[in-house]
């Protein structure tokens, strides 16, 4: 597959494709190469946008859901025509394997669809007045011009899973997509131009200032809402910022997956989930399982059988459909995925497979066996491909070591007991079970955390709700 870019490198501003005098870099992560370099805003690019979010605000939320519905299912059309050629732009901008970039498209468009039939669905209610001369009603608005900030992990999916509700609730959006993968979004705004779509009402600011360009957009009351993904420790500073202009927040952050596999768990099927879990993207997922609690009856066996797996995952360069285990995103990213493993070595980890680094920013997918609480695998997220084994003898230790942690984002267990099963993900404090499931997102469900992890949801018609507010209405007749 060609690693030539020709998409989209301007801003998308109040209509206008934007140049700006600096620019910056995207770079692939597996070779090195420059693919683009993009329009950097400063805080002026910043409040042009706003401005036209706030005008657009005015028309766009008093369209009618069935406008809106008609142009979400244009653009959604639109994604799925050019579908391989995202999956490329994705692939090059952060190094994500082909192959699971189209199915990152195939979701991120699902969100367009679902919430292109959602729009339809924004009911109000009537309220039994205790006076014979009221009538009283709920009804639901939408909030607001909105700011987004994206991560680099899902450049396509976490950008339509705000995008798509936003809009089909008749929000405003200004994005600002990460500074590595900043391709893929304005490639969406494209489409978004081509399906019909106003560029006021959806706008593309690509920066390499996050903290300028943010704060224009959080300091000013008429940005209603932030809604964000990304790292725990800019969620906060986001929130704090937020509070000043007591904006609706909205916070998908850091997670610390827990993977709890009991003794009576289909084994062969086990191994199948940890893997689809752990090593997607690299295991740059925020649900990506960090630690795997296996009890002490199967751990030799599932940690033979896991090992002899993830070994014959194949390495390689992201273009290339067969391959399973691609680069992480860049140098910082590597330096921790080393520190995590190296700490572990030190305090009595073994390597089961993998360990190194392959290539470039390649690290071979790892199993560490004999992993305990103190090491650094166990208290922060890697975001690399290392799967880190623990032993565990009862139900109930495996839920407190599970539940040991600030964050509270997605967890899963395998078992067969089902009163087990229930008891178990009663027990768990996260926002995301996957039982007997390693991937339980999907558009139609709610996803987003709890503890550290964040507030507010995502997918599904909880997803909407965050772009809605309810207005009450007291009639007297
Ligand atoms: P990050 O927090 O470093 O960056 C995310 C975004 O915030 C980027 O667009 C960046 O430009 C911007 N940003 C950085 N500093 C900022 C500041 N001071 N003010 C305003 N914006 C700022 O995170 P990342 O490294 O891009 O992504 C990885 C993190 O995202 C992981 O912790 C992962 O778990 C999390 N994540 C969470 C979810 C979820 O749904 N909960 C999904 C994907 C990723």
């Amino acid at each position: 597959m060609s690693s030539t870019f020709t998409g989209e490198t301007r801003a998308f501003i109040a209509g206008q494709w934007v140049t700006t005098s600096n620019t910056f870099a995207v770079t692939n992560p597996f070779d090195g190469a420059q693919v683009a370099r993009v329009a950097d805003c400063d805080a002026s690019h910043a409040q042009t946008a706003l401005e036209a979010s706030v005008a657009a605000f005015t028309w766009w939320s008093k369209t009618t859901a069935y406008e809106r519905s008609a142009l979400l299912k244009k653009w959604h059309a639109l994604m799925l025509r050019d579908e391989q050629e995202i999956a490329r732009m994705i692939a090059l901008e952060m190094g994500k394997p082909v192959s699971e970039a189209l199915g990152e498209v195939r979701y991120a468009a699902g969100f367009i669809e679902w919430y292109a039939e959602e729009a339809k669905r924004v009911y109000g209610e009537t309220i039994p007045s205790q006076f014979a001369h009221k009538r009283l009603f709920a009804i639901r608005q939408p909030v607001g011009a909105v700011y987004a900030v994206t991560p680099w992990n899902f450049p396509a999916a976490m950008v339509t899973r705000k995008l798509a509700p936003a809009l089909a609730a008749g929000c405003t959006m200004i994005l600002k997509p990460a500074e590595q993968s900043p391709l893929t979004a304005l490639k969406l705004a494209q489409l978004w131009l081509e399906a019909g779509g106003h560029g006021d009402v959806f706008q593309v600011i690509t920066t390499n200032d996050p903290i300028g360009v943010s704060k224009i957009m959080m300091q000013d009351e008429r940005i209603r809402k932030i809604t964000f993904t990304g790292s725990t420790e800019v969620g906060k500073i986001l929130t704090k910022q937020a509070a000043d202009t007591l904006k609706r927040v909205s916070m998908e952050l850091g997670g610390h997956a827990p993977y709890l596999i009991f003794a009576d768990a289909d084994l062969e099927q086990a191994v199948k989930d940890v893997i689809a879990c752990k090593f997607r993207n690299a295991g740059q997922t925020c649900v990506c399982t960090n630690r795997v609690y296996v009890q002490r009856d199967i751990v030799a066996a599932f940690t033979e059988k896991l090992g002899a797996a993830v070994a014959a995952l194949k390495i390689g360069d992201p273009l290339e459909t067969s391959t399973q285990i691609g680069p992480v995103v860049d140098q910082a990213g590597l330096e921790k995925v080393i520190r995590h493993v190296s700490d572990a070595v030190s305090k009595g980890a073994t390597i089961v497979t993998g360990g190194k680094v392959e290539q470039g920013l390649i690290f071979q997918p790892t199993v560490l066996g004999n992993v305990s609480s103190n090491m650094l695998v166990l208290q922060e997220e890697t975001f690399g491909p290392v799967a880190p084994i623990i032993a565990f003898d009862t139900e109930s230790e495996a839920i407190s070591a599970a539940n040991n942690t600030p964050f509270g984002l997605a967890a899963y267990i395998w078992t067969k007991d089902i009163s087990r099963a229930v008891r178990v993900a009663e027990s768990l404090e996260y926002g995301i079970i996957g039982l007997n499931d390693a991937v339980p997102s999907t558009v139609q469900a709610p996803f987003g955390g709890v503890k550290q992890s964040g507030y507010g949801r995502e997918g599904g018609h909880w997803g909407l709700e965050e772009y809605l507010f309810v207005k009450y209405v007291s009639l007297g007749i």
